[in-house]
């Protein structure tokens, strides 16, 4: 039988560690990035709570949830963490930042905390982050990148331009850049360049063949995510599409 989480790929830098548990266009993504006072999640796609478990990860040693943009692919697993936490009674605060005006996480935090008024055992803290804005998880600094991501679906085509971030991730001296999804927009080579390790989507396995409206604005290529890759010392390549 195939390997289906043949994409589970890791990186160790000297303060910072990450942890790609699942990454596939279109089905899920959630990435663990960590330092020895904890982790933070990158989106929580469908199935995080079976990859942390499957990877041996400590769920308790999350210490925020950051979102990239509000995609099926990258929140679905949200409301399952938060009743997980729930469950094994969490209760340390939980701050979920995602950007401003990403209407998705919003609604999914709003639910589930309307669910459950009265036996929710921490803190859910929302941050709608802004471009640029810079705040404090587990002592790494987490910066905003504005990237340019819409969503393409079938029989609609391309559709407006939705909140995305693409985040640089610090913790002493050290530096991660995340893309998210995005198109080929010029705020990517601010957010990867001189960064230990660049993680960066290839939605297409080829330009060729995607219309050049389609790279600016949905996702990159391959080729096109190794170009920004290559501003960092390494990079890794994710949220590939089927096939590739
Ligand atoms: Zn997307």
């Amino acid at each position: 039988m195939k390997n289906r989480r043949a994409d589970v790929q890791s990186w160790e830098g000297k303060s910072l560690r990450v942890h790609v548990l699942y990454s596939r266009a279109g089905i899920a993504q959630h990435i663990w990035i960590e330092n020895e006072n904890g982790a933070v999640l990158i989106d929580a796609g469908d199935g995080l709570i079976r990859d942390l478990i499957s990877d041996d990860l400590d769920p308790k040693r999350i210490r925020g949830v950051i979102f990239t943009h509000g995609h099926f692919d990258h929140v679905g697993g949200l409301y399952s963490f938060l009743g997980f936490m729930r469950m094994i009674g969490r209760t340390e605060p939980l701050p979920i930042v995602t950007p401003e005006g990403c209407t998705e996480v919003v609604s999914l935090v709003d639910n589930f905390k309307s669910c459950y008024p009265d036996t929710i055992p921490f803190e859910i803290s929302l941050i709608e982050i802004r471009p640029h804005q810079v705040i404090q998880i587990a002592d790494m600094t987490i910066k905003a990148y504005p990237v340019v991501h819409c969503g393409s679906i079938e029989g609609f085509g391309i559709l407006d331009r939705i909140p995305a971030m693409g985040y640089r991730i610090s913790h002493e001296g050290e530096t991660i850049a995340v893309s998210g999804d995005t198109g080929f927009c010029p705020s990517l080579k601010e957010l990867a360049k001189g960064a230990d390790l660049a993680i960066i989507e290839a939605g297409y396995e080829k330009s060729r063949g995607v219309s050049g409206e389609t790279l600016e604005k949905v996702h990159l290529s391959e080729d096109l995510a190794k170009e920004i890759g290559k501003l960092a010392k390494d990079f890794i390549l994710v949220h590939r599409g089927e096939g590739q």
